[in-house]
């Protein structure tokens, strides 16, 4: 089959890969529609942090092909939304929330386990891993919504939960990438009533806006806080989502966060947490990679319903065949998030 192929640091083609078979009898094997790229593909096309030569890509909707004799729940046929990672749900992590800490479990298209950026994938434990999607013929800007969910709406989302958010609060949105767009519209989905989104790129404004953004300030460090504490008498925010990252991103968001809030931290860290500014103002922290198994099926719901329309998210489009350029238009910040087209439903 063919495939996007990882490697080295800028050296992201399409070339070949074996066909997937059934190996355990809880796998199953998806034959991919859409997959996207992600912006933690970037580390490892920017050299930032290391992967393994061969597959890539972490996030699909496909339509299973084969299914081992011991899967459960999915059948030949389905459509189904893959989390970013597997896991069988069953083990004491799966049941407390914390899909990402099962010892059965893995990641999709780290060099080895086949990636969302490519025809098709085994997928180990696939009956308590894919989410199968109801009803059929859904138009195709739906199907781009169902494969946020994969990921980076799960991820908008953990954000926006972790932190508590909920009915008539204000939140600000730091980061205006794929993620912090959909910690926007996962903050309107829980009920906030003023959203203050950090941008200052137009088009991301734009999306901010439709994804519920009431309020855009388009600076950064000291003068973005300034201008959140401004809008909110003084108080600042009920809940501060955290969506790049970086040492000066978290400070933001933690001086913008209210004193008792929690701060929702999703941005991979790089840097430190302020730890004595934080405590002194009772602000806590919480986040990490999102269980997007747990929260596929409630915001499938809501995509379904047209509640929410997170693939608005992908901006650039292309081929497997040139999957290059969907790493170099996100590397290039041309594109907010690029999306694969592989296959049909
Ligand atoms: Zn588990």
């Amino acid at each position: 089959m063919r495939a996007a192929i990882f490697s080295g640091p800028g050296a992201v083609e399409a070339g070949d890969r074996p066909d997937p078979v059934i190996v355990e009898s809880t796998d199953a094997v998806v034959r991919v529609v859409l997959g996207c790229v992600c912006g933690s593909d970037l580390w490892y096309y920017r050299g930032e942090s290391p992967h393994a030569a061969g597959s890539i890509g972490h996030e699909f909707i496909g339509v299973v092909e084969q299914a081992g004799a011991e899967v459960r729940g999915i059948r030949v046929g389905d459509l189904v939304v893959a989390p970013f990672i597997y896991s069988d749900m069953s083990c004491p992590h799966c049941l407390n929330g914390s899909t990402i800490s099962c010892p059965a479990g893995g990641n999709f298209g780290n060099g080895t386990i086949d990636g969302g950026q490519g025809e098709a994938v085994r997928v180990p434990l696939a009956g308590s891993t894919l989410v199968p999607v109801p009803g059929s013929g859904h138009p195709d800007a739906m199907l781009r919504s169902l494969l946020a969910l994969s990921d980076v709406m799960s991820t908008g989302h953990h954000a926006a939960a972790v932190a508590g958010v909920k009915k008539g609060d204000t939140v600000a949105v730091v980061g205006d990438g794929a993620v912090g767009l959909c910690a926007v519209l996962a903050a309107r989905r829980l009920g906030a009533e003023r959203i203050i989104a950090l941008s200052r790129h137009p088009g991301r404004q734009q999306v901010a806006r439709e994804f519920g953004a009431t309020d855009i300030v388009a600076a950064r460090g000291d003068e973005a806080v300034q201008a959140v504490l401004e809008l909110t008498g003084g108080i600042g925010a009920d809940a501060a989502l955290e969506c790049v990252g970086t040492e000066q991103s978290a400070a933001t968001a933690f001086a913008a966060a209210r004193p008792g809030s929690t701060v929702g931290i999703v941005g991979v860290p790089h840097g430190q947490v302020p730890f004595a500014q934080t405590f002194f103002r009772n602000v806590g922290w919480r986040g990490g990679p999102a269980p997007a198994r747990i929260y596929i099926p409630e915001l499938l719901g809501d995509v379904l319903d047209g509640a929410i329309n997170p693939g608005l998210v992908f901006d650039y489009e292309t081929d497997l065949e040139h999957v290059a350029d969907a790493y170099r238009a996100m590397d290039e910040r041309r594109a907010i998030k690029s999306l694969v087209r592989v296959g049909t439903v």
